[in-house]
């Protein structure tokens, strides 16, 4: 036996052996659960036995829809998450804009939101940020990561200052004068990050590997990551090539599952040449769903909806891609055998996928498909039912109630509201529902998002239709469970049952028998993937 971890309590999720003291591990796998005593007989001379000293362990979390490497490098720029006035981010850029002088280069920003500040809620425009400085570059990107903002000389430096409303084809926004006001929405931002992150294949390495370091601390044994076109567009070959090195020099810890995401042909058509199928894996790296990104974000009111904005009626948020091509991308990808995954977060853009994938699981019946929407935000309870009906999988974020619970009802109506993230009502219809953190737009932390799953509680303190939310076990198993269905790895993965590979999280309390509260102060002690160690609290 290669390793038994005994003295725990541990909650394997699996029917057989609900939960037991010991496991004996071999090759990655769980051969034996049982008592310390019967486990700690199956010991020889070169086993390892690890005391887990009486703590709680589950199955080891898996977050299924974040981005690794643009996390990895938005981990460089300045957080703005914790400002709550707008005349803080001033001063903070203004010093940092003393150095960019010297330096050379721009001040670049991170997760404002303006939703949070005391002093004004005004998105600031290309005048608030020539007011920091004129003669540097300044760019900051908002928290939802879908709309950002440029100062003038950012915005000529990025060959967006000539565009005018009349004729431009970009997503951006104009003043009453006619200029561009600095606003830049969804993949407009790509003409900035074109300059500013233009990294090379050894920068991607290191900016995965740092983060993938940071998620063991986080007990996460697995990630669904989307790296493709996100950083910059048309870098999927670099990504691969990445990933691809940091698997031969044994340097990625966790697995990672990939939404492999495309906005245009020759993106996919080139995926498709690499000849790859879903499922293939290259060490801990796996080719996952083909994914699209159908609209925009509720913050930045880009989400495509039905109807109207109720608090902005000009506004019904933003279709990334027309009718046309997301069919046509979404058949090549169905005719290669892959799942896919879309972005959605209003009805409109729920419309248009379920469409789609309406149409493409008819014309390519495959055993076993797992398409699946990400965030699936605003639906209606008709919506809901046909999702159940296509067998979708859902990808939720829990944590952003916290946020969204605050706005939805005004940007929708309480009707609808009450109506949308409704994950009580998905567990009940047997949606098969895993849980994420869209890192870098929330902390990849699974247990705060495992509180909000349960509580629904808001940056207010007051809870958004709690009625809605789902029961501590059934969120555990969101971020477990039901992430290995979403990877179809449920046979493999997913609980600590005999035959299934060692993923392990060891926490400091016992979170099934603490108040709910105590989430919030629960710390991983010991992550164990395939049946190693691979991280250990100090
Ligand atoms: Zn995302």
């Amino acid at each position: 036996m290669d390793t038994i971890f005994y003295n725990g309590v541990i909650k394997t999720l699996d029917e057989a052996y609900p939960q037991v003291s010991a496991m004996a591990v071999k090759d990655g796998v769980i051969l034996r659960v049982g008592s310390d005593e019967a486990m700690l007989a199956l010991a020889d001379e070169h086993t390892k036995k690890i005391d887990l000293e009486g703590k709680f362990a589950l199955p080891g979390f898996v977050d299924t829809h974040l981005h690794l490497y643009m996390g990895g490098a938005f981990a460089h720029r300045i957080n703005l998450s914790g400002a709550r006035r707008w005349a803080e981010i001033v001063e903070i850029c203004k010093a940092d804009a003393v150095k960019a002088r010297k330096e050379g280069r721009w001040v670049v920003c991170g997760k404002f939101n303006n939703d949070y500040w005391s002093d004004t809620n005004k998105i600031p425009d290309r005048h608030d940020l020539d007011a920091i400085a004129e003669d540097v570059p300044v760019f900051m990107q908002r928290a939802c990561g879908h709309l950002s903002t440029c100062n003038t000389k950012a915005l000529q430096l990025a060959g967006l200052w000539e565009e005018r409303k009349e004729t431009t084809k970009l997503t951006m926004d104009f003043g009453s004068d006619g200029l561009p006001n600095g606003y830049l929405r969804e993949r407009t931002t790509g003409r900035v990050s074109k300059i500013i992150m233009n990294f090379e294949v050894e920068d991607v390495k290191n900016l995965i590997e740092e983060t993938c370091q940071k998620a063991l601390e986080k007990g996460l044994v697995g990630v669904h990551s989307h790296d493709f076109n996100i950083v910059s567009d048309g870098d999927q070959k670099k990504v691969l090539q990445a990933y691809k090195e940091l698997v031969d020099e044994g340097r990625l810890p966790i697995r990672v599952y990939q939404q492999n995401t495309f906005r245009e042909h020759e993106q996919i058509d080139d995926f498709l040449s690499w000849g790859y199928h879903q499922n293939d894996s290259i060490g801990r790296f796996t080719f996952g769903p083909v994914k699209f990104v159908a609209d925009g974000s509720l913050g930045s009111h880009s989400a495509a909806m039905r109807k109207p904005y109720k608090n902005d009626p000009e506004m019904r948020g933003i279709l990334n891609l027309s009718d046309e091509k997301i069919l046509n991308l979404a058949e090549k990808a169905a005719a290669a055998g892959f799942d896919m995954v879309a972005h959605c977060i209003g009805d409109r853009a729920l419309e248009q996928v379920m469409n789609v994938f309406e149409h493409t699981t008819k014309k390519y019946p495959r055993a076993n498909t797992r398409n699946g929407i990400i965030h699936c935000q605003i639906m209606d309870e008709e919506q809901q039912d046909k999702f159940r009906e296509m067998n979708m999988v859902a990808y939720v974020q829990p944590i952003f109630v916290k946020a969204d619970g605050l706005v939805v009802d005004d940007c929708v109506g309480e009707e609808l509201g009450r109506q949308s993230y409704n994950w009580r009502r998905f567990k009940d219809m047997g949606v098969h529902m895993c849980g994420g953190s869209d890192f870098p737009i929330e902390p990849f932390d699974p247990l705060p998002n495992l509180y909000y799953a349960v509580t629904r509680m808001t940056n207010k303190g007051k809870p958004w239709y709690p009625e809605n939310g789902v029961t501590l076990d059934e969120a555990v198993r969101m971020f477990t469970v039901e992430a290995a269905y979403a990877s179809h790895e449920e046979a493999t993965r997913g609980t600590l049952g005999v035959g299934k590979y060692c993923d392990m999280v060891v926490l400091d309390k016992n979170i099934y028998e603490e108040p709910i509260e105590e989430l919030l102060n629960t710390t991983v002690e010991m992550t164990v993937v395939d049946g190693e160690v691979a991280y250990r609290k100090k």
